[in-house]
């Protein structure tokens, strides 16, 4: 029509076929089973369930799921009815447990759609054996946490109580686990196995991810991994064992170059030391990536991968865009319309939480419904 096009738009776009899109969250299904089936070698003669939690700790509850069941996962956990219900709409023939364990009044819905809930007092032990039928459930002791659980203390009042139902499980959860070295493991280790001598036949859980790395191996009869099944390292003092699942490209919007002196975003919390070229990508805060990852003068901040070349942020992450350092990009991968990796194999969970001064886990689980979601691998 002789308009001359930009050269981006004349090259493939292999990231996406919807020109509209400026941020993308890609989830590798087979990654996650990959990743399930090699926590289920670890546990060794122990079953291997999946903690499903949080949406599948933001990745999506439904499309994970499905991949678990085909792996061969049959034991799921929950942290709420809510949560419980609609996994069971996923996988109506799987046991599903609720760590909430038995909120009042919420008996009847955990019935319905017979999740059994992780009984965390003896109250709640009472509550749920009124409802008749010796119903189901697993037992929750506190070995340090003092968040939820019966105390050990109470164990042998636990025991006598559970006869009016029918205990399935007993478990309890680590403070510190990816700590390998710290001696409170060991501590909750002994305690646990005093609370659960008093239930002698009934399987036993301890460990989450980082539980199933610890030196004891305290597998007993289920692990209860959720975080390394996503591809955080359950393990920070050594090598990521599991393959990357989450990976989250944005769009380049707008490139230009700015004087020194020039400020970057609001509030003008960064400016610049020398002539810069920046690249403004299509997401933000509203997306999940922190506020935590600014970069002002003196401060580390988040970084993303334009080209194969690490661009560090530029002032504060906004709502809807960040602001990136491209200087060092190479020219044809700093352009408007091309892709930046913001996670991924280049950028784990880990260092994206600590660059913005927080955790795997809530990267993770905060990743927003904004962006549009590939599932690949299925
Ligand atoms: C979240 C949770 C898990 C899973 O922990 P990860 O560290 O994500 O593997 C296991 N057990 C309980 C009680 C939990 O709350």
């Amino acid at each position: 029509m002789g308009i001359i096009e930009p050269a981006t738009r004349l090259r493939p776009q292999t990231e996406t076929s919807d020109p509209a899109e400026t941020g993308v969250l890609t989830v590798d299904l087979s990654a996650l089973s990959d990743n399930w089936r090699m926590m289920a070698r670890l546990a060794g003669g122990a079953e291997c369930g999946a903690v499903v939690k949080a949406d599948a700790y933001g990745l999506g509850l439904a499309p994970v799921m499905r991949a678990l069941l085909a792996a061969g996962c049959r034991t799921f956990f929950v942290a709420n009815v809510v949560e419980g219900e609609a996994a069971r709409a996923v996988a109506p023939d799987a046991t599903i447990y609720v760590f909430d364990g038995l909120v009042p009044g919420a008996a009847r819905r955990l019935i319905a759609a017979d999740l059994l809930p992780a009984l965390g007092s003896l109250v709640e032990i009472e509550e749920w054996a009124s409802t008749g039928r010796k119903p189901k459930a697993a037992i929750h002791f506190d070995t340090g946490m003092n968040r939820f659980g019966i105390p050990i203390h109470e164990a042998a009042q636990a025991a006598e109580r559970a006869r009016q139902i029918t205990p399935v499980l007993v478990m309890s959860h680590f403070v510190s686990s990816q700590m390998r070295d710290e001696t409170r493991n060991e501590r909750q280790i002994e305690a646990f196995l005093d609370a659960r001598a008093r239930f002698a036949d009934i399987p036993a859980s301890m460990s989450n991810s980082s539980g199933v790395f610890l030196p004891q191996r305290p597998h007993f009869d289920l692990i209860r991994p959720g975080y390394a099944l996503y591809g955080g390292n359950p393990t920070p003092y050594a090598e990521c064992p599991v393959r990357t699942v989450a990976r989250l490209k944005a769009r380049i919007l707008s490139m230009r170059e700015i004087e020194p002196g020039a400020c970057v975003g609001y509030d003008a919390v960064w400016s610049a030391p020398k002539r810069t070229r920046i690249a403004t990508i299509g997401v933000g805060y509203a997306d999940g990536v922190p506020v935590g990852a600014t970069a002002c003068v003196g401060k580390s901040a988040g970084e993303a991968l334009v080209g194969g070349v690490r661009c560090p942020f530029l002032g504060r992450v906004s709502m809807d865009y960040i602001v990136l350092d491209v200087s060092d990009a190479p020219r044809e991968a700093a352009q408007r319309g091309e892709w930046v990796e913001l996670l991924g194999e280049g950028i784990c969970v880990e260092e994206a939480a600590s660059r913005a001064g927080t955790i795997g886990y809530e990267i993770l689980t905060r990743l927003g419904a904004r962006f549009s979601r590939r599932y690949v691998g299925a």
